[in-house]
């Protein structure tokens, strides 16, 4: 049995909604739908996707990058009309922690299947490890600034 065939023989007895159009597929004869022409594939899900502390990690370096960028632009405001007392030494240091929190993020990113994978010690690790090192970045700025 070929995918096309294991799509129609689930079909055969189902009404699924087509995942872009929402039309019934039931009894579907070929792997694209009647309605809006696009390929369907035959596919297998995790009933739960273990990616609570993916999303924890990933959370706490975007709230890094949240609290960098703001402040960075506040900064450029401040460069902008010079009323803050803000100058380059902050955005540098606020430009760095933005920077190190999206390198974070990207990581994350692209590791989420093996973060996934790692036992549940490891990922609760990486998801509070992930919210130390923002609020770390943060502390820094805050050590460093003028
Ligand atoms: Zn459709």
């Amino acid at each position: 049995m070929n995918d096309a065939e294991a799509l129609a023989a689930f079909l055969s007895d189902r009404h699924v909604a087509c995942p872009n159009c929402r039309y019934d597929l039931h009894g579907l004869g070929s792997a694209r739908c009647p309605e809006c022409n696009l390929s369907l594939a035959l596919r297998v899900n995790l009933v739960e996707p273990r990616l609570g502390l993916w999303l924890a990690a990933a959370v706490g370096v975007s709230t890094g990058i949240g609290f960098h960028g703001i402040l960075l632009g506040l900064v450029g405001y401040s460069l902008i009309v010079n009323g803050l007392g803000l100058g380059i030494r902050d955005a540098s240091l606020l430009g760095g922690g933005f920077v190190m929190n999206g390198v974070a993020l990207l990581v994350l990113l692209r590791a989420r299947g093996p973060f996934r994978r790692c036992a549940r010690p490891a990922r609760l690790a990486l998801a509070v490890g992930s919210w130390a090192f923002s609020l770390t970045t943060a502390v820094l700025f805050f050590a460093f600034v003028d």
